[in-house]
């Protein structure tokens, strides 16, 4: 499967292929690359220089150098590994995985290989449950809630326009893109401080509003503006949130993630510009097939 560009900017990619190891692919030490693996290992090393036959056939053309990701070290070591044509036709393209060489992945892991902003091209592996985090989105719009709340003593909505701006701040080296705290205030009011998963939750009075406490989340999460050209933090891609379906939306399981996504997307027609898909890819909601 192609990697989403969530997964490009994790791993600092401009391409990439990840799938599940096999039971089977785990005993014969050997995987089948397919679709946009094989692509991309076929880009990489030219189709030619792609030895035909049994790895023995070729000693030499049948080892390739890839660098192994490792998360725990946060570097790249090379690993070299042996990927040929075992048919004279091509029909396949198979990578040996060797726990002597560093690379053996175990089956049900996620394997992965991408190609890296320096042209190396990269592999790792990462037990599934650890590689479904990748997509968790992160905690700063709980940050800002306090800020909200302060926004809100007014209780009028600010005459602001709802488009919003792009607004990029440098922050201890990182690049992060600011929020509104006005435009997540006028969300609330706009959902008249009910939750729009379903607008019977309750919550709480807030001390400082005497308000239903309420919170602001972005459907496309803010740290993927860099990917588009309009703002994402407008008014459309605001939602307001009871606590606990707040939290879901960054902590829940996938599965859950993915009900919420959807119960608010087709609430939402103005974001209908995009697909779910395309933004529930942004919660890591994509089955692995
Ligand atoms: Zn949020
Ligand atoms: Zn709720």
């Amino acid at each position: 499967m192609e990697f989403k560009p969530f997964h490009n900017i994790f791993f600092k990619a401009l391409n990439g292929a990840y799938s599940r190891v096999t039971t089977r692919e785990y005993f014969d030490s050997q995987i089948t690359l397919t679709d946009n693996e094989a692509e991309l290992v076929i880009n990489y090393f030219g189709c030619d220089s792609i030895h035909v036959g049994s790895v023995k056939g070729n000693i030499d053309k049948s080892l390739k150098k890839f660098m192994l990701f490792s998360f725990d070290k946060n570097l790249l070591e090379p690993v070299y590994l042996n990927l040929v044509y075992p048919k004279s036709k091509k029909t396949e393209l198979r990578l040996y995985l060797a726990q002597s060489r560093g690379y053996k992945p175990k089956g049900g892991d996620i394997w992965f290989i991408f190609i890296n902003q320096d042209h190396d091209i990269v592999i790792g592996s990462l037990e599934e449950k650890n590689w479904n985090l990748l997509g968790q989105v992160d905690n700063e719009d709980l940050e800002y809630q306090e800020i909200i709340e302060n926004s809100l003593i007014t209780k009028k909505p600010f005459d602001i326009s709802p488009k919003g701006r792009i607004k990029k701040i440098n922050s201890n080296g990182r690049i992060i893109y600011q929020r509104d705290p006005r435009l997540a205030v006028n969300r609330l009011i706009l959902s008249n401080f009910k939750c729009e998963i379903d607008p019977s939750h309750l919550t709480f009075l807030a001390q400082k509003t005497n308000l239903p406490f309420f919170e602001a989340h972005h459907l496309i999460p803010m740290r993927y503006q860099n990917l588009f050209t309009t703002p994402l933090d407008n008014l459309n891609n605001i939602i307001c949130l009871c606590p606990n379906c707040h939290r879901a939306m960054h902590h829940a399981v996938i599965n859950y993630k993915y009900q919420l996504v959807s119960q608010i997307y087709f609430k939402r027609p103005e974001m209908h510009i995009y697909t779910l898909v395309d933004i529930a890819q942004f919660y890591n909601c994509i089955e692995i097939i």
